[in-house]
Protein backbone atom coordinates (compact mmCIF):
# COMPACT_ATOMS: atom_id res chain seq x y z
CA UNK A 1 0.00 0.00 0.00
CA UNK A 2 0.65 3.42 -0.68
CA UNK A 3 0.50 6.45 1.12
CA UNK A 4 0.83 9.89 1.08
CA UNK A 5 0.83 12.07 4.35
CA UNK A 6 1.67 16.26 3.72
CA UNK A 7 2.84 17.69 6.66
CA UNK A 8 3.85 14.70 7.86
CA UNK A 9 7.71 15.92 9.56
CA UNK A 10 5.60 16.82 12.94
CA UNK A 11 2.70 16.18 14.92
CA UNK A 12 -0.23 14.95 13.69
CA UNK A 13 1.15 14.37 10.16
CA UNK A 14 4.38 12.45 11.57
CA UNK A 15 1.87 9.98 13.83
CA UNK A 16 -0.09 9.13 10.81
CA UNK A 17 2.91 8.51 9.10
CA UNK A 18 4.32 6.50 11.66
CA UNK A 19 1.09 4.37 11.99
CA UNK A 20 0.55 3.14 8.46
CA UNK A 21 4.59 2.70 8.44
CA UNK A 22 4.07 0.32 11.28
CA UNK A 23 0.78 -1.07 9.49
CA UNK A 24 2.80 -1.96 6.41
CA UNK A 25 2.67 0.59 3.99
CA UNK A 26 5.06 2.68 1.90
CA UNK A 27 4.86 6.19 3.40
CA UNK A 28 5.82 9.30 1.69
CA UNK A 29 6.19 12.46 3.53
CA UNK A 30 5.77 15.64 1.69
CA UNK A 31 6.62 18.28 3.67
CA UNK A 32 8.98 21.83 3.57
CA UNK A 33 11.04 19.75 6.61
CA UNK A 34 12.80 16.30 7.08
CA UNK A 35 11.00 13.90 9.37
CA UNK A 36 12.89 12.21 12.07
CA UNK A 37 12.41 8.95 10.83
CA UNK A 38 14.44 7.44 7.94
CA UNK A 39 11.86 5.02 7.77
CA UNK A 40 9.48 7.46 5.84
CA UNK A 41 10.44 7.87 2.47
CA UNK A 42 10.91 12.08 2.22
CA UNK A 43 9.86 14.28 -0.35
CA UNK A 44 10.78 17.98 0.40
CA UNK A 45 7.87 20.15 -0.88
CA UNK A 46 5.90 23.68 -0.42
CA UNK A 47 2.00 22.21 -0.70
CA UNK A 48 1.80 25.54 -1.98
CA UNK A 49 3.99 25.23 -5.06
CA UNK A 50 2.01 23.27 -7.77
CA UNK A 51 4.53 22.00 -10.07
CA UNK A 52 6.93 20.67 -7.53
CA UNK A 53 4.27 19.41 -5.92
CA UNK A 54 2.62 18.08 -9.43
CA UNK A 55 6.72 16.19 -9.22
CA UNK A 56 6.71 14.99 -6.00
CA UNK A 57 3.46 12.99 -6.70
CA UNK A 58 5.05 11.29 -9.96
CA UNK A 59 7.39 10.18 -8.22
CA UNK A 60 4.78 8.22 -6.26
CA UNK A 61 3.26 6.64 -9.04
CA UNK A 62 -0.89 5.54 -8.17
CA UNK A 63 -1.20 6.08 -4.25
CA UNK A 64 -4.04 3.92 -2.43
CA UNK A 65 -3.83 6.70 0.42
CA UNK A 66 -3.62 10.45 0.50
CA UNK A 67 -3.44 12.71 3.59
CA UNK A 68 -4.13 16.21 3.28
CA UNK A 69 -2.80 17.08 6.63
CA UNK A 70 0.17 20.26 6.03
CA UNK A 71 -1.44 23.48 7.85
CA UNK A 72 -0.40 26.73 10.18
CA UNK A 73 -2.21 28.91 12.35
CA UNK A 74 -1.85 32.60 12.91
CA UNK A 75 -3.07 34.12 15.98
CA UNK A 76 -4.71 37.40 15.74
CA UNK A 77 -8.07 39.56 16.78
CA UNK A 78 -9.85 40.13 13.78
CA UNK A 79 -9.53 43.63 13.57
CA UNK A 80 -5.62 42.98 13.58
CA UNK A 81 -5.32 40.37 10.93
CA UNK A 82 -3.41 41.45 8.06
CA UNK A 83 -3.52 40.73 4.45
CA UNK A 84 -0.67 38.95 4.47
CA UNK A 85 -1.51 37.23 7.65
CA UNK A 86 -5.01 35.96 6.11
CA UNK A 87 -2.97 34.81 2.56
CA UNK A 88 -0.47 33.01 4.15
CA UNK A 89 -2.92 30.77 5.74
CA UNK A 90 -5.38 30.12 3.33
CA UNK A 91 -2.21 29.77 0.90
CA UNK A 92 -1.45 26.49 2.81
CA UNK A 93 -4.36 25.53 4.91
CA UNK A 94 -6.91 26.13 2.07
CA UNK A 95 -4.95 26.42 -1.59
CA UNK A 96 -2.68 23.60 -0.61
CA UNK A 97 -5.51 21.23 0.34
CA UNK A 98 -6.98 21.84 -2.84
CA UNK A 99 -3.52 21.35 -4.70
CA UNK A 100 -3.17 18.24 -3.20
CA UNK A 101 -6.54 16.77 -3.31
CA UNK A 102 -6.81 17.75 -6.98
CA UNK A 103 -3.51 15.66 -7.81
CA UNK A 104 -4.55 12.77 -5.44
CA UNK A 105 -8.30 12.75 -7.45
CA UNK A 106 -6.44 12.55 -10.93
CA UNK A 107 -4.16 10.01 -10.18
CA UNK A 108 -6.88 7.83 -8.09
CA UNK A 109 -9.50 8.18 -10.55
CA UNK A 110 -7.89 5.82 -13.26
CA UNK A 111 -7.39 3.27 -10.79
CA UNK A 112 -11.13 3.66 -9.59
CA UNK A 113 -9.67 3.11 -6.35
CA UNK A 114 -8.35 4.96 -3.16
CA UNK A 115 -8.74 7.16 0.42
CA UNK A 116 -8.32 10.79 0.69
CA UNK A 117 -8.35 11.95 4.65
CA UNK A 118 -8.08 15.64 5.28
CA UNK A 119 -7.25 17.06 8.69
CA UNK A 120 -9.50 19.74 8.69
CA UNK A 121 -10.79 20.61 12.79
CA UNK A 122 -13.13 21.77 15.72
CA UNK A 123 -12.72 24.95 13.91
CA UNK A 124 -14.15 23.85 11.36
CA UNK A 125 -17.71 24.62 13.00
CA UNK A 126 -16.87 27.05 15.91
CA UNK A 127 -15.69 30.75 16.17
CA UNK A 128 -12.92 30.39 18.63
CA UNK A 129 -11.23 34.31 19.00
CA UNK A 130 -8.50 34.84 17.47
CA UNK A 131 -8.40 32.86 14.98
CA UNK A 132 -10.04 34.39 12.23
CA UNK A 133 -8.50 33.19 9.28
CA UNK A 134 -7.72 29.66 10.26
CA UNK A 135 -11.34 29.00 10.96
CA UNK A 136 -12.23 30.44 7.69
CA UNK A 137 -9.81 28.28 6.06
CA UNK A 138 -10.65 24.67 8.42
CA UNK A 139 -14.34 25.61 7.36
CA UNK A 140 -13.67 25.62 3.56
CA UNK A 141 -11.96 22.43 3.70
CA UNK A 142 -15.17 20.83 4.69
CA UNK A 143 -16.46 22.41 1.32
CA UNK A 144 -13.58 21.08 -0.74
CA UNK A 145 -14.79 17.57 1.28
CA UNK A 146 -18.20 17.15 0.66
CA UNK A 147 -18.02 18.09 -2.94
CA UNK A 148 -14.73 15.83 -3.41
CA UNK A 149 -17.10 12.80 -1.91
CA UNK A 150 -19.22 13.76 -3.85
CA UNK A 151 -17.61 14.03 -7.18
CA UNK A 152 -14.87 10.96 -6.25
CA UNK A 153 -17.39 8.15 -5.02
CA UNK A 154 -18.52 6.73 -8.15
CA UNK A 155 -15.13 5.73 -8.89
CA UNK A 156 -14.62 4.25 -5.75
CA UNK A 157 -12.90 6.66 -4.01
CA UNK A 158 -13.94 7.90 -0.95
CA UNK A 159 -13.46 11.41 1.26
CA UNK A 160 -13.39 12.08 4.64
CA UNK A 161 -12.13 14.64 7.28
CA UNK A 162 -11.14 14.02 10.75
CA UNK A 163 -11.86 17.04 12.73
CA UNK A 164 -9.35 17.05 15.93
CA UNK A 165 -9.96 19.13 18.99
CA UNK A 166 -6.66 20.67 20.99
CA UNK A 167 -3.85 18.07 20.05
CA UNK A 168 -0.29 18.28 21.75
CA UNK A 169 1.84 19.34 18.61
CA UNK A 170 4.38 22.32 18.35
CA UNK A 171 1.43 24.45 16.19
CA UNK A 172 -0.57 24.05 19.71
CA UNK A 173 2.25 24.79 21.85
CA UNK A 174 1.61 28.16 23.09
CA UNK A 175 -1.90 26.41 24.72
CA UNK A 176 0.14 23.65 26.49
CA UNK A 177 2.93 25.71 28.18
CA UNK A 178 0.21 27.64 29.89
CA UNK A 179 -1.41 25.70 32.73
CA UNK A 180 -4.32 28.08 33.66
CA UNK A 181 -5.10 28.18 29.96
CA UNK A 182 -5.54 24.35 29.83
CA UNK A 183 -7.32 23.77 33.11
CA UNK A 184 -9.84 26.46 31.74
CA UNK A 185 -10.01 24.72 28.76
CA UNK A 186 -10.21 21.42 29.31
CA UNK A 187 -12.96 22.59 31.79
CA UNK A 188 -15.09 22.33 28.73
CA UNK A 189 -14.51 19.22 27.44
CA UNK A 190 -16.15 15.90 28.99
CA UNK A 191 -13.02 13.68 28.37
CA UNK A 192 -11.40 16.27 30.75
CA UNK A 193 -7.71 16.57 29.03
CA UNK A 194 -6.50 17.39 25.45
CA UNK A 195 -5.39 14.82 22.30
CA UNK A 196 -2.48 13.57 21.38
CA UNK A 197 -1.02 12.96 17.80
CA UNK A 198 -1.17 9.25 18.14
CA UNK A 199 -4.80 9.52 19.17
CA UNK A 200 -5.69 11.64 15.38
CA UNK A 201 -3.22 9.13 13.67
CA UNK A 202 -5.92 6.59 14.69
CA UNK A 203 -8.61 7.68 13.30
CA UNK A 204 -7.01 9.17 10.16
CA UNK A 205 -5.99 5.19 9.30
CA UNK A 206 -9.60 4.22 10.18
CA UNK A 207 -11.14 6.61 7.52
CA UNK A 208 -8.76 5.64 5.00
CA UNK A 209 -9.01 1.74 5.92
CA UNK A 210 -11.28 -0.57 4.86
CA UNK A 211 -12.92 -0.63 7.87
CA UNK A 212 -14.19 2.41 6.99
CA UNK A 213 -15.53 1.03 2.94
CA UNK A 214 -19.14 2.58 3.26
CA UNK A 215 -18.00 5.67 5.38
CA UNK A 216 -17.40 9.20 2.58
CA UNK A 217 -18.08 13.00 3.13
CA UNK A 218 -17.85 12.24 6.76
CA UNK A 219 -15.94 14.63 9.50
CA UNK A 220 -15.00 12.86 12.25
CA UNK A 221 -14.81 14.35 15.48
CA UNK A 222 -11.33 13.82 17.59
CA UNK A 223 -12.00 15.88 20.10
CA UNK A 224 -12.50 14.27 23.84
CA UNK A 225 -16.32 15.48 23.24
CA UNK A 226 -15.36 19.57 22.93
CA UNK A 227 -18.20 20.05 20.53
CA UNK A 228 -20.73 17.92 22.61
CA UNK A 229 -20.63 20.23 25.54
CA UNK A 230 -22.36 23.51 25.52
CA UNK A 231 -21.15 24.45 28.98
CA UNK A 232 -18.45 23.66 31.38
CA UNK A 233 -18.36 19.95 32.31
CA UNK A 234 -15.53 19.79 35.23
CA UNK A 235 -15.49 22.06 38.55
CA UNK A 236 -13.94 22.15 41.67
CA UNK A 237 -16.90 20.68 43.27
CA UNK A 238 -16.17 17.35 42.69
CA UNK A 239 -12.88 17.20 40.59
CA UNK A 240 -8.91 18.39 40.41
CA UNK A 241 -6.70 19.79 38.07
CA UNK A 242 -3.41 17.02 37.80
CA UNK A 243 -0.82 16.81 34.98
CA UNK A 244 -2.64 18.60 32.22
CA UNK A 245 -5.90 16.33 32.94
CA UNK A 246 -9.32 17.18 34.99
CA UNK A 247 -10.02 14.00 37.02
CA UNK A 248 -13.03 12.87 39.57
CA UNK A 249 -12.21 13.11 43.40
CA UNK A 250 -12.33 9.33 44.74
CA UNK A 251 -16.00 8.67 46.47
CA UNK A 252 -16.28 10.26 49.81
P1 LIG B 1 2.65 20.81 13.22
O1 LIG B 1 3.13 22.21 13.12
O2 LIG B 1 3.24 19.92 14.25
O3 LIG B 1 2.75 20.10 11.80
C1 LIG B 1 2.48 20.77 10.61
C2 LIG B 1 3.35 20.15 9.52
O4 LIG B 1 3.07 20.84 8.27
C3 LIG B 1 4.84 20.34 9.80
O5 LIG B 1 5.54 19.14 9.59
C4 LIG B 1 5.25 21.42 8.81
O6 LIG B 1 6.63 21.38 8.46
C5 LIG B 1 4.33 21.10 7.65
N1 LIG B 1 4.22 22.21 6.70
C6 LIG B 1 4.09 23.53 7.00
N2 LIG B 1 4.05 24.26 5.87
C7 LIG B 1 4.13 23.37 4.84
C8 LIG B 1 4.13 23.52 3.42
N3 LIG B 1 4.04 24.71 2.85
N4 LIG B 1 4.24 22.39 2.67
C9 LIG B 1 4.36 21.16 3.24
N5 LIG B 1 4.36 20.97 4.58
C10 LIG B 1 4.25 22.08 5.36
O7 LIG B 1 1.07 20.94 13.45
P2 LIG B 1 -0.08 19.84 13.75
O8 LIG B 1 -0.74 20.28 14.98
O9 LIG B 1 0.44 18.46 13.63
O10 LIG B 1 -1.07 20.19 12.55
C11 LIG B 1 -1.33 19.30 11.48
C12 LIG B 1 -2.71 19.61 10.94
O11 LIG B 1 -3.68 19.37 11.97
C13 LIG B 1 -2.90 21.06 10.50
O12 LIG B 1 -3.67 21.09 9.33
C14 LIG B 1 -3.67 21.66 11.66
O13 LIG B 1 -4.45 22.76 11.28
C15 LIG B 1 -4.53 20.49 12.06
N6 LIG B 1 -5.09 20.55 13.40
C16 LIG B 1 -4.28 20.58 14.48
C17 LIG B 1 -4.85 20.64 15.74
C18 LIG B 1 -4.02 20.67 17.01
O14 LIG B 1 -4.58 20.89 18.07
N7 LIG B 1 -2.72 20.44 16.94
C19 LIG B 1 -6.24 20.68 15.90
C20 LIG B 1 -7.04 20.65 14.76
C21 LIG B 1 -6.44 20.59 13.51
Amino acid sequence: MKVIVTGGAHGIGLATARLFHQRGAQVWVFDIEQPPCSDLLFTKVDVTQRSPLEHAFGQVGVPDVVVINAGCVTFAPLVDTSTDQWNRTVELNLTGAFHTLQLAARSMIPARHGAIVITASTNSYDGEADLTAYNATKAGLLGLLHTAANELGPYGIRVNAVCPGLIRTRLTEPHFSNPHLLKEYFRHIPLGRGGLPEEVARAIAFLASEEASYITGAALLVDGGQMAAKFSVWSEERAEFQNDHWVLRPKQ
